[in-house]
């Protein structure tokens, strides 16, 4: 399952460590260490009623928040190394993505390119913003980091403790022993590498079991 897809799409969720988050008011300068089409992007779930919000990468097909009917929205990740000379993912808004499309239609690819990052205002007048300072750096000894290891639990079953840690009601999840529909290929896809692999099936299909409760079973 390839759930890192690279290029532009939309964006945007907010997590601390790996990552650069903005303060309203306090910009930052980052040098960016690619241009646009080396931006990653990932589905992710924000459970935005809950506090604070868990935010989940989509799992596709065993994906617990898909089954609980959460719809994931695309986080857009970018490359930066910030004035300590450290590398950070910052996680591009729709609107900045925008700005920066402009830029690099202008200047060619944008890595090297110092930017001034801004954000403004709070609650829905939350804006972003991202400003050319006009000057390119020599960015190739450095290396965009592995993103996936990054992205917090990224198993069903890892996933539901988190869910259930923040009071999401998980129990709705029994497990049942589903059919996994056969995926028919289509006729043009390119024959997989590997011949059998077994499809990634969630927890709640797997199970024998057809009335016994998501939280009865499973270890992380
Ligand atoms: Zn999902």
């Amino acid at each position: 399952m390839s759930i890192i897809k690279k290029g532009i799409t939309a964006a945007m969720i907010n997590s601390g460590g790996h990552f650069l988050t903005l303060q309203p008011d306090q910009p930052v300068d980052v040098v960016l260490l690619h241009g646009l089409d080396d931006i990653q992007s990932v589905d992710t779930h924000s459970w935005w009623d809950y506090t604070p919000a868990p935010h989940l990468t989509c799992l596709g097909e065993v994906c617990p928040s898909c089954a609980l009917g959460n719809e994931p929205h695309i986080s857009s990740y970018y490359a930066v190394v910030t004035q300590t000379r450290e590398v950070k993912y910052f996680i591009a808004k729709p609107s900045v993505i925008t700005q920066l499309q402009k830029y690099e239609k202008a200047l060619g690819n944008l890595a090297g390119r110092l930017v001034r990052l801004d954000k403004t205002g709070t609650g829905l007048k939350t804006k972003y913003s991202a400003i050319m300072l006009g000057k390119k750096l020599d960015v190739s000894k450095y290396e965009v980091p592995e993103l996936e290891s990054m992205l917090g639990p990224l198993t069903s079953e890892s996933q539901l403790v988190k869910m259930t840690e923040a009071g999401i009601d998980v129990t709705s999840l029994k497990v049942t022993k589903k059919k996994v529909a056969k995926k028919t290929a289509p006729a043009d896809a390119v024959e997989p590498v590997v011949a059998s692999v077994e499809p990634d099936k969630a927890p709640w299909e797997d199970a024998e079991e057809t009335t016994e409760e998501i939280d009865g079973w499973g270890t992380i």
